[in-house]
């Protein structure tokens, strides 16, 4: 198998880097500023277009922003590691804390932001369209090369595992591309299995895809069930709901008080909706929110206004959106201080990486997950760009394709009814009743649904064309699907996000990472005390 060439396709894109960004969103962003700052020639790839691509751009973001006040820092990181579950890392997190406060105000000349009302300048929100707009003109200046449309399907590796580049299809043009690069970054968000969540419809897991078939771990994919909450018909932001309270359909409240928060609350509304449909009251919203909503989240009060509905008055219906691994906490795993991958060459950023080293079995919600997008994204781009300066191009070397499913199958080619496997991962990673109450016996059913969909969609589909990024994203999904129920099944305990009905407590014995990967068979392992990632250095 080898890397597409010229001589195998006339039509082919063919592209040089010192490191490729694959992904545009807030960590792809910071990722490649961080690269073309340290001197590398970057290209940014995008699924999509840089800016309206992904969560970060139809949110608005709020970053962990903690001013270093005496005592303050380790306050914060004690508050957070606290809720961690045993699993975060407080160098890290007080390494994140720092960055994020050194960083944002560097995008001043690309972002508006406003006063904070004391005479100081408001940096920890921001307004996500804006914000990626910022990101782009800012990565635009220092020379980045952005390739809108471009999705990225597979990487390209030398004989000896380490990545060579990427390969992908130019969505517009119509033509395949190959890009040759010292190192690649994968930014590609995490995977929330077309719950219909707001900006998520590119977040398909597929740099975990990519990544594993070239070797990479995962960690954390049991903490892939978070849920964000919004009207029936339309996912938005969460910002409206902390002070809801809910009615049954017969109007009788539901014994959920506010504020909302939490694994316990979300359950009881999980199973709420099991019973039938939720409404929602914001009345008692605090004043402020309801005057500035539409300022901070213009996308929330959008689909109220064109529905008629007044949110802050009137009940209106809810309901759960999956979130996956974007606000769940599981991706590739992070093996040293730079955020490399385990494969030599890989690096990994923002929700497509795992965030438990500061936040644990815990989503991170709220604050921890921008601020990590952000400090990834940085460290994953000055590393990559350090690692090409140190051992340079290797592009006279022959590269090979590592992508296999749905591109190279292994037996004879045949119809393989990609709806069907879409409808099967959504029933197993989205149905509250299976991802709140998750059991050994529901997980092993999942395992075994899910194992026979991948030997139809793997072994038997050869994608061709355009069609090849919609095979790659169904096949991403199962994948993720796969690694998430392995990993859920193996946790044989309860902690943070992760429930069992079976094991509903910790297992003082299981507070480490657990691991996961491979494709065809996947593996899963402890990560112990002896293996966790390389220390930081002091
Ligand atoms: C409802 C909601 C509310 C949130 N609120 C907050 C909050 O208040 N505070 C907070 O800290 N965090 C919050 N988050 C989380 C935060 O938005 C994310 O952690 C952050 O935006 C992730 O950035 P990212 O760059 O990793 O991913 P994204 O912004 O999703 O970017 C992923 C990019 O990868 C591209 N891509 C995907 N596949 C490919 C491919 N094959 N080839 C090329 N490109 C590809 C996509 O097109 C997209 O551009 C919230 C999330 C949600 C969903």
């Amino acid at each position: 198998m080898s890397a597409p060439s010229r001589s195998d396709n006339v039509d082919l894109i063919e592209l040089e880097a010192d490191v490729l960004v694959i992904g545009g969103g807030m960590a792809a962003g910071w990722a490649a500023i961080a690269a073309a700052r340290a001197g590398a020639a970057v290209v940014l790839v995008d699924k999509g277009f840089m800016g309206t691509s992904g969560v970060t751009a139809t949110g608005g973001p709020n970053h962990w922003w903690v001013p270093p006040a005496p005592g303050r820092r380790e306050a914060a990181v004690e508050e957070r590691h606290a809720r961690s579950f045993g699993l975060a890392e407080r160098d890290w997190m007080m390494r994140i804390v720092e960055t994020t406060w050194r960083t944002l105000p560097e995008l001043a000349p690309y972002y508006p932001f406003a006063p904070d009302g004391s005479g100081g300048t408001y940096y920890s929100g921001l307004r996500g369209p804006e914000y990626m707009r910022g990101l782009r003109r800012f990565a635009s200046d220092l020379g980045v090369r952005i390739l809108d449309h471009f999705p990225a399907l597979e990487l390209l590796v030398h004989r000896d595992g380490s990545v060579a580049g990427a390969a992908g299809y130019a969505r517009l043009q119509r033509r395949p591309w190959a890009a040759r690069a010292g190192a690649v970054i994968i930014a590609t968000g995490g995977c929330a299995f077309r719950s219909g969540l707001i900006g998520s419809d590119p977040n398909t897991g597929d740099g975990y895809l990519m990544a594993a078939e070239a070797g990479a771990e995962l960690s954390g994919m049991e903490f892939s069930t978070a849920y964000s909450l919004s009207p029936a018909w339309n996912s938005t932001r969460t910002l409206p709901y902390p002070a809801a309270r809910f009615f049954d359909a017969a109007g009788a409240e539901l014994d959920i008080p506010p504020p909302m928060s939490g694994e316990p609350h979300l359950k009881a509304l999980g199973a709420a909706m099991l019973a039938g449909p939720v409404y929602a009251d914001l009345s008692d919203a605090p004043d402020l929110l309801k005057r500035i909503l539409s300022r901070i989240q213009p996308a929330s009060p959008t689909p109220f206004e064109r529905r008629g509905i007044d949110l802050f008055a009137e009940r209106f219906e809810v309901k759960l959106y999956g979130e996956g691994t974007i606000r769940g906490t599981g991706g590739l795993r992070i093996a040293g201080p730079g955020c490399e991958t385990t494969v030599d060459g890989l690096f990994a950023a923002g929700d497509a990486a795992t965030r438990e080293l500061i936040a644990g079995a815990t989503s991170g919600g709220g604050a921890q997950n921008s601020a990590w997008a952000l400090t990834s994204g940085l460290d994953a781009g000055a590393a990559a760009a350090a690692r090409t300066r140190r051992l340079g191009h290797r592009t006279a070397e022959p590269a090979v394709a590592a992508g296999r499913a749905a591109l190279r199958p292994k037996a004879a080619v045949r119809d393989v009814d990609r709806a069907a496997i879409l409808a099967d991962v959504q029933r197993e990673m989205l149905a509250y009743d299976r991802v709140l109450w998750r059991s050994e016996e529901s997980l092993r059913a999942a395992e075994t649904a899910l194992g026979d969909c991948w030997r139809a969609l793997s072994d038997h589909t050869a994608a061709q064309g355009l069609d090849r990024v919609a095979a790659r994203e169904t096949a991403a999904m199962l994948a993720t699907a796969r690694w998430c129920t392995a990993a859920a099944r193996a946790r044989r305990e309860s902690r943070g996000m992760h429930m069992r009905t079976d094991l509903p407590m910790p297992d003082p014995a299981a507070a480490y990472r657990l691991l996961t990967g491979g494709s065809d068979e996947p593996w899963t392992r402890y990560e112990t005390a002896a293996a966790r990632p390389t220390e930081l250095a002091a």
